[in-house]
């Protein structure tokens, strides 16, 4: 293969979802000819299976809880009289509302040229979709991933939802056994709880959120488990079994084995990075055991004028991470000759959008264990903040890292109301390093959940006054009395 004198475009874009999107974007915003190739709806996962209708569907199952849990405020709790068509007709009312910020017609407007089909890769230059091939003198990968759905003995037999085919649900599943007890998994088990399903959420772990720390998976299990949602950790999935149109999964325990029935399944086990189409194989594109796509820390793969992004690589598979690595593997394909940047993860958030919310950045504590880092841990409960008692949402905890002596932040978990917000402010000490005493030093506006930041630091302060100092100033005011 011999590499064209002249290109069509500066660079192409395969998969249209955050990571693409972004890539594009960024090519288009210094000026450069960018293609973008998609085979399905634009703004991939995050739009129209993952993010958006969840966190849409969700929020319907908030308002049915708040319904039922309403006697708690003063107000006569009802069982919620759940519209379940209703619901998933909001789900897609929300897709078709966001959609036109990654339509083609936007994109097309930007100045990214954007093009319908399978992309495939021919040769380092070279993109095939349909009868036309398209050549660039850089390539960037961007095609995501797919739910992972294990080769367990009889699952063809039985309804296998996934978060690809979950959104076109019309009826509610009555009795819904959820597989995985991560994000998703716990998200939606929650969710579907709270519509109504009777819902089994089975892992073989022997927690939820298994990285996150244990006190995390503690309260959120106790939370779904007393919503109704049967948590089995330490459940390994043996064997479906479907005999007159019922279903069963067998499963092990350490103890022995039992047998659950359910209506439908909703796999959540994890996602592997989509890489059957793109023709990686005759290139000599490298990927790593999990499949993900291998990638150096400029994002380049082992064909070096082709550039990976997104849940395609990892390491985290996260909208705000796909975009973030958008970034670098658009300027280094684009300025690559000039200067490059090395992709940073120093700082990367996430957020559990359960009930309550697990947000975290930086270091857990049990991380810090495992890696032998020194730390010192402050911790402040939700229920201490004015805000969250009289909101009712007194569940949850603040717990900072720092480093031994030092205000500077090495990790912050927080769970509870609107985790995924507050999380925020420890977000920007890590990324710009400033640390509890410039929070304790910041007004917090009173009552807000986000006071919860500052009392962290203030225990902390009070952790750390300085003794000597305040023997002499209590000398002081004594002469003074
Ligand atoms: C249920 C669920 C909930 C989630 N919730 C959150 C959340 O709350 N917050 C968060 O940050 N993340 C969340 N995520 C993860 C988030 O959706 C992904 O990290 C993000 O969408 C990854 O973007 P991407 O661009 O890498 O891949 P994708 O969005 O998957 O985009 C890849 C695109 O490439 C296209 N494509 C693939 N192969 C080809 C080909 N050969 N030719 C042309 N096009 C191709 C696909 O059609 C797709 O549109 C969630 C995911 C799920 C499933």
């Amino acid at each position: 293969m011999s590499r064209p004198r002249r290109f069509d475009t500066n660079l192409i874009v395969i998969g249209a979802g955050s990571a693409g999107l972004i890539s594009s974007l960024i090519a288009a915003t210094v000026r450069a000819r960018v293609t973008l190739i998609e085979r399905g709806a634009m703004g991939g996962d995050c739009l129209n299976t993952g993010c958006v209708p969840s966190k849409t569907l969700i929020r319907s199952a908030k308002v049915a809880h708040t319904l039922r849990d309403a006697g708690r405020f003063g107000i006569g709790a009802v069982e919620p009289d759940v519209d379940f068509e209703a619901v998933m007709a909001r789900v897609h009312a929300a897709i078709a509302q966001i959609a036109p910020n990654d339509s083609v017609e936007r994109y097309t407007s930007l100045g990214v040229d954007c093009v319908q089909g399978e992309a495939r890769l021919v040769d380092p230059w070279t993109v095939a979709v349909g009868e036309r091939s398209i050549t660039a003198r850089n390539i960037i990968l961007a095609s995501g991933a797919t739910p992972f759905v294990p080769p367990i003995p009889g699952i063809d037999e039985v309804p296998v939802l996934t978060s690809e085919n979950l959104w076109s649900l019309t009826e509610r599943p009555a009795r819904l056994l959820v597989m995985g007890g991560g994000p998703i998994g716990c998200e939606l088990a929650q969710a579907f709880c709270r519509l109504g399903s009777t819902v089994t959420l089975i892992d073989m772990e022997d927690r939820l959120l298994p990285r996150e720390d244990p006190e995390v998976s503690t309260l959120l299990a106790s939370v779904l488990v007393s919503e109704g949602v049967q948590v089995l950790t330490g459940h390994r999935a043996e064997e479906f079994v479907s005999e007159s149109g019922r279903h069963r999964l067998r499963v092990s325990t350490a103890t022995g084995s039992t047998e659950l029935e359910f209506d439908q399944v909703l796999v959540a086990v994890g996602r592997r990075a989509h890489t059957a189409s793109l023709g990686l194989d005759a290139l000599g594109i490298e990927t790593d055991p999990d499949g993900t796509v291998r990638v150096d820390r400029y994002l380049r793969t082992s064909v070096p004028n082709i550039y990976a992004c997104g849940d395609l690589t990892g390491p985290y598979q996260f909208t705000h991470m796909a975009s973030h690595q958008a970034w670098y593997a658009a300027v280094n394909a684009l300025f690559g000759r000039l200067w490059r940047f090395k992709v940073n993860y120093a700082v990367v958030p996430w957020v559990t959008f359960t009930d309550p919310e697990v947000a975290r950045v930086g270091l857990s504590q049990a991380e810090a264990e495992d890696r032998g880092i020194a730390y010192e841990v402050t911790r402040h409960e939700l229920a201490e903040v004015d805000r969250a008692v009289t909101d009712g949402s007194e569940h949850g905890f603040i717990k900072v890292l720092t480093v031994p002596g030092k205000d500077r932040v090495l990790g912050a978990t927080i769970v509870g109301a609107e985790a995924g917000e507050l999380i925020t402010e420890y977000v920007a000490a890590l990324t710009h390093g400033y640390g509890l005493k410039a929070i304790m030093g910041t007004i917090h506006s009173y009552p807000t959940l986000a006071e919860l930041n500052k009392f962290v630091a203030g225990d902390w302060r009070r952790k750390h006054a300085p003794g000597r100092v305040l023997d002499w100033v209590s000398r002081y005011h004594a002469l003074w009395r």
